[in-house]
């Protein structure tokens, strides 16, 4: 680390559980962020803004008027700008050490099995049952922690997997058939400070991951009731029939 680096991240070097291994850890590490959306906002800024070397930022959507009651990635001259360009020009402005590869496509199966290669952990920050499998999937075949995070209307939640450990769950082990018949954003409507509050989660369990403090939180789903203000936790157990992390 130069000075100008102690000095940035002197808060994370005041912390005895980070230090200056920790922060080496972050620099050193690169995350993949699928979805640049309510939740991929806080979780691009708050990555770059901690000094996470390197973000791969992965959506294939552009940016709407009607998005920035929460995206707060995007400015207001960003609307019809593609969403990995918008976010990504955010979070260099935030911190120009961050390398920032932007990828406008839709994280498929196959997408990722060709971009997963040297990412150090996965950020679930899509909408959409049929991404989540795919990260899953292709998590589990190339053992890559990932932190998955989903809010609508006044609730959310965040659970992290780590297929490194094979006795850990899945998200499949979770939701063994979710379709794509639920709810969006769009039609149901979604509280604007929920997504920061969901997604500063993600970005948090991400640093643990990359910088391990506390108690490691894989197989576990924390819900929030923003109408009640509470967060339940709960602990997932791995199916030994999963068809998703136990491939016949
Ligand atoms: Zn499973």
């Amino acid at each position: 680390m130069n000075d100008d680096q102690l000095l940035r991240y002197s808060r994370h070097l005041l912390l005895s559980d980070i230090d200056v291994d920790g922060q080496q850890a972050l620099l050193d590490a690169h995350v993949m962020i699928i979805g640049l959306g309510g939740l991929g906002s806080p979780v691009a800024l708050y990555l770059a803004a901690a000094g996470v070397g390197k973000l791969s930022l992965v959506d294939d959507d552009h940016v709407e008027i009607s998005n920035l009651q929460r995206q707060i990635a995007h400015q207001q001259a960003a609307v019809g700008r593609s969403k990995v360009e918008s976010a990504a020009t955010s979070c260099q402005q935030l911190n120009a050490d961050v390398v920032v590869e932007v990828y406008p496509f839709r994280a498929t199966n196959e997408w990722l099995n060709h971009h997963l290669s040297g990412v150090s952990l996965v950020v679930d920050c899509s909408d959409n049952a049929a991404v989540r499998y795919a990260i899953n999937a292709r998590c589990v075949a190339h053992a890559i922690p990932w932190v998955s995070g989903a809010a609508i209307g006044f609730s959310g939640q965040v659970a992290v997997f780590d297929p490194r450990d094979s006795l850990s769950p899945c998200y499949g082990c979770l939701y063994p058939n979710l379709n794509d018949q639920q709810l969006s954003c769009a039609e149901a409507g979604v509280l604007s400070p929920l997504v920061g509050v969901i997604g500063s989660m993600q970005a948090l369990e991400a640093l643990r991951l990359i910088s391990p403090f506390g108690s490691p939180q894989a197989g576990w789903l924390a819900t929030y009731d923003a109408k009640a203000g509470q967060w339940q936790r709960w602990q997932l157990s791995k199916r030994s029939n999963c068809p998703h992390c136990n491939p016949v």
